[in-house]
């Protein structure tokens, strides 16, 4: 199986007609278990379900009843959220019957609420969901999922049945969305320097131009301390005196964030501030299969940083933008943050760029020291 395109996307193959079959299998076997000695009443839903319910057909050993129910939810990849009945049930079908659901897929879940709040107005003896496949992260609704084939991660995906704008039902597989970003290289890095050096404004920039994700963990700690959490009431006074947050704190914080499955291509701000917690970053990192990429380092004299910081200390409303506080940052910078540099710099991963100059001028030396890294890693 190759790659295929159906209209302006292009989708991978994903599950092949061995795995889908033992799938139908596993959803008929359980549907035995429960019809007993009644035939259940199939409602097929449409016209997503046309091949599940087919090939469920044939594997299905009791007697059954085949009713069809069309409906729309869809419209391109992403959930309309708006579900139609474009062909009805009739309500003497229903009444009275065990009534099993067939469908292909339970994404959201907003087909499924609008089908099961239809079929319940008609007073079936018994109504049952059974799904081919089933996306438990993105299900919102609380309906139990009674017979599923197969769970699948949030992926967009066509055939058997499934399609995109209509196209790629008559898949014999399962195709899933390529995605294009997945396919180029991510970089995880490190933007490095001492308060002051513009970390986040560069970072955010950054985010916005390469789809990457942001983590820092001041912006965290503010957050927290505004919430008044725990961890908020723990890091307060540190922080308003310009002192770094414990490591196990903080340390304790990442941890949570880079537990995401889904989350890759970050950029990290101020984090790690001591070597302790560069080493422990590492380590996170590797469980992940990830690895950081490079330490990018802002160089700004001393004396511009303090005058940046008072200058923010103005507008920025944070306590510990004043002259007695950054000196002390500044200090602690030197003696427990620099450090890091030379961890990274051990691993051929420091880069340093100057960061006196526009905002503009700056972002762009680091997308010139960004992209450099992405050619020789592709290279190697
Ligand atoms: P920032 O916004 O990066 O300047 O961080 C503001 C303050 O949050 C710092 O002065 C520290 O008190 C605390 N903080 C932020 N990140 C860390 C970290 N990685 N380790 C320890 N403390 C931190």
């Amino acid at each position: 199986m190759k790659t295929i395109q159906l209209h302006d996307k292009i989708f991978e193959p994903y599950i092949d007609r061995d795995k889908i079959a033992r799938a139908v299998s596993n959803v008929a076997k359980q549907i035995e278990a429960y019809a007993g000695d009644t035939p259940v009443v199939f409602v097929v839903v449409l016209k997503g379900s046309f091949i599940f319910a087919a090939d469920l057909a044939k594997v299905y050993n009791k007697d059954a009843i085949f009713e069809f129910y069309r409906l729309k939810s869809y419209e391109g990849t992403g959930s309309t959220g708006e579900v139609k009945i474009l062909v009805d049930l009739d309500a003497k079908q229903i009444k009275d019957k065990k009534v099993v659901v067939l469908e292909d897929i339970v994404d959201t879940g907003n087909t499924l609420e609008k089908i099961i709040q239809e079929l319940q107005a008609k007073q079936p003896a018994d109504l049952k969901i059974a799904s081919l496949f089933y996306k438990p992260k993105a299900y919102t609704k609380s309906y139990e999922i009674d017979f599923v084939g197969m769970e699948i991660p949030n992926e967009f995906i066509v055939g058997y049945g499934l399609d995109y704008d209509e196209l790629g039902r008559n898949l014999p597989e399962i195709y899933k969305l390529k995605n294009e970003k997945k396919n180029e290289k991510m970089i995880d890095f490190i933007l490095f320097g001492p308060p002051g050096a513009g970390k986040g404004t560069q970072a955010k920039i950054l985010k916005d131009k390469l789809g990457l994700t942001y983590i820092a963990t001041g912006d965290m700690f503010r957050h927290h301390i505004k919430n008044e959490t725990p961890l908020g009431k723990k890091a307060k006074a540190y922080i308003q005196k310009g002192d770094l947050v414990p490591d196990e704190i903080t340390i304790d914080m990442i941890k949570e964030i880079i537990s995401d499955p889904d989350i890759k291509g970050i950029i990290f701000d101020g984090f790690p501030r001591t070597v302790r917690q560069a080493e422990f970053l590492d380590k996170l990192m590797a469980e992940k299969d990830l690895i950081i990429d490079a330490l990018i380092a802002l160089e700004v004299p001393e004396e511009r940083l303090i005058k940046r910081l008072l200058e923010r200390g103005k507008t920025s409303g944070r306590s510990d933008d004043n002259e007695e506080t950054i000196k002390h940052r500044l200090h602690l910078y030197h003696a427990k943050t620099e450090p890091v540099k030379d961890y990274y710099q051990k691993q051929g991963k420091y880069h340093q760029v100057n960061g006196v100059g526009s905002i503009e001028e700056v972002n762009q030396r680091l997308l010139d020291v960004i992209s450099n890294i992405k050619l020789r890693e592709k290279a190697q």
